[in-house]
């Protein structure tokens, strides 16, 4: 058996910034310490914080006032801004700077009087955070390809559209394919909003499907890039599966396999990875692990003062 490890998978620079802006207000400060959402979505990341003092919140109401407060990487909506300032929160924003970016293009465009069709998971964190700097009456969410055809605008009025940064790089060309379709003169934000991370990620899975015959993902059932992850191997014809972590593979499903890919979203943590190859190579001792050199690992975020 080969184990195929995906050239670019685990932190990207959004979340390594957030992991790291969290660990050091905890040496800083000291526990409580409160952050809005949880800080990145895995399970693994979150329990840690909370075994070590940190209180992850949905509400600012749920902050004692004067308390130190961090906004998630996902980015929050002003006005989640504004109520901390209200009760004198002190607060750190470890908004990723490329939802920060899709964020200004909202403003941007909301100011322009464009309808904006922003497309991502109702109810994901980034999709409300970025709904928020959107003018509501200029705001039409949409998921899918069929939702196209239900958008009631004037093909008079100027359309614009925004993505969440961690969708399947190939569905949102179909939905933007079908927008164009619908609105030709359709205005695009000026740099692709899905992010390098999303991209890479998938790029690499697509990569390992060439050759593997099954695909592992690590990531949490939250994660939005981590799922679009397994959906990419899946829509390569792949088996694929989805874990948080390796106690939930069942190796059974390895027999008769010759090759076996990982990979891993953007905000799992190395040791998931490692974990889950030690358990097949305790069931398959012989295997082989075909690993890469990082070609992201230059790219870092600057982080905001703490
Ligand atoms: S996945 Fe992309 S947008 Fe999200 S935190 Fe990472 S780099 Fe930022």
């Amino acid at each position: 058996m080969e184990i195929f490890l995906a050239k670019t998978q685990g932190f990207c620079a959004g979340v390594a910034s957030a992991v790291e802006i969290v660990e050091k207000a905890l040496q800083k400060y000291g526990a409580p310490l409160y952050v809005y959402h949880e800080i990145v979505h895995n399970t693994y990341v979150v329990a840690d914080f909370k075994q070590r003092g940190v209180v992850f919140v949905e509400s600012i109401d749920e902050v004692p006032s004067g308390a130190r407060i961090i906004f998630s990487a996902h980015g929050i909506p002003p006005y989640v801004i504004e109520k901390a300032k209200l009760r004198g929160l002190k607060f750190v924003d470890a908004t990723c700077p490329l939802v920060t970016k899709v964020h200004k293009e909202a403003i941007k465009f909301s100011q322009k009087d464009y309808e904006i069709v922003l497309i991502g998971h109702k109810g994901h964190q980034e999709l409300t955070g970025t709904a928020g700097y959107v003018d509501h009456d200029l705001l039409h969410i949409i998921e899918t390809e069929q939702d196209v055809d239900k958008l009631d605008i004037s093909s008079e009025e100027e359309v614009a559209y925004l993505t969440q940064t961690t969708l399947s790089v190939d569905e949102t060309a179909g939905i933007i394919r079908k927008l164009k379709e619908k609105f030709p003169r359709l205005i695009a934000p000026p740099r692709a909003d899905i992010c390098y991370a999303t991209q890479n990620r998938q790029d690499a899975v697509k990569d390992l499907a060439k050759s593997c015959d099954i695909i592992i993902i690590c990531g949490s059932p939250n994660s939005s890039n981590s799922n679009r992850l397994r959906e990419t191997g899946a829509n390569q014809g792949v088996e694929s599966y989805i874990i948080d972590r390796a106690e939930e593979f069942d190796v059974h499903k390895l027999k008769g396999k010759k090759k076996v890919g990982i990979s891993s979203g953007a905000s799992v943590p190395r040791w998931i990875v490692d974990e889950l190859v030690d358990k097949i190579k305790h069931s398959y001792p012989s295997a082989v692990v075909h690993s890469f050199d990082n070609p992201e690992k230059n790219i870092v975020f600057p982080l905001p003062t703490i």
